[in-house]
């Protein structure tokens, strides 16, 4: 079985609400299968080697600036990485600045690198509670997280969901969506941290990225956590 390597954009800018607890949980879950795996923390100005999973995190949007500058230097990288097949997840901010822009309530618009066909703008609210979506892509159909946004996100073209919310806002609070997917990119505002209470949606992510079925986990412990959060109120 090949190695496994996981790039993580900007953790010291976008990585808030325990965001970084969804590359331990890649990283533990490649371990503990005994699959060689490696993380490698990607900071403002460092060039970008290819990986096969890249995971960018949430924040506010002061700290969304910085990085949306910084991305503009590799979005043609990134995109070649996209349209080979790698895995991305973001979450929050850094879901909002894998679309094409994020508009905040002040200042200028924030360039995104399009990965995914999706816009974001300010919201007048702040949507924060308990999300439990509807899901196709894995078994159980369900994620589960809590949202913390005011940017309103809209999907276009190719860009699906990731799934319809039952409970809490997700995209934007109007058309039940949440998170996005195109080809083999994530997004989502699940924070929680999102992946080690939504086990099978990891293992889907690694075995994309790896391009085999994986032995399955003794996951007792996290799916009491997923359980516990579905349909949990807002
Ligand atoms: N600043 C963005 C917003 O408020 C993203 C927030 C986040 O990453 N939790 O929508």
């Amino acid at each position: 079985m090949k190695k496994l390597k996981i790039g993580h954009l900007y953790p010291k800018l976008l990585n808030i609400y325990g965001d970084g607890g969804n590359i331990l949980t890649l990283q533990r879950r490649c371990e503990w299968r005994g699959i060689d795996v490696s993380v490698d923390e990607i900071d403002v100005g460092d060039d970008i080697s290819e990986h096969d999973i890249y995971f960018i995190g949430g924040g506010q949007d002061l700290q969304q600036i910085e990085v949306s500058k910084e991305l503009q230097r590799h979005k043609d990288f990134l995109t070649g990485e996209r349209d080979r097949g790698c895995v991305f997840l973001g979450i929050c901010g850094g879901y909002q600045l894998m679309g094409h822009y994020y508009q905040p309530h002040e200042g200028d618009r924030l360039e995104g690198i399009s990965l995914l066909d999706a816009y974001t703008v300010a919201g007048n609210k702040r949507f924060i509670g308990n999300v439990t979506a509807k899901t196709e892509f894995v078994e159980p159909k369900t994620l589960v997280g809590f949202e913390n946004h005011s940017g309103l996100t809209y999907l276009q073209g190719e860009t699906k969901p990731l799934g319809t919310v039952s409970v809490g806002n997700g995209n934007n609070g109007m058309d039940k969506s949440e998170g996005a997917r195109f080809k083999n990119v994530f997004g989502t505002y699940l924070h929680g941290s999102f992946l080690p209470k939504n086990p099978h949606f990891a293992d889907y992510m690694l075995e994309l990225a790896l391009g085999e079925k994986l032995t399955p986990l003794d996951d007792t412990i996290e799916n009491c956590a997923h359980k516990a959060l579905i349909n949990k109120p807002y």
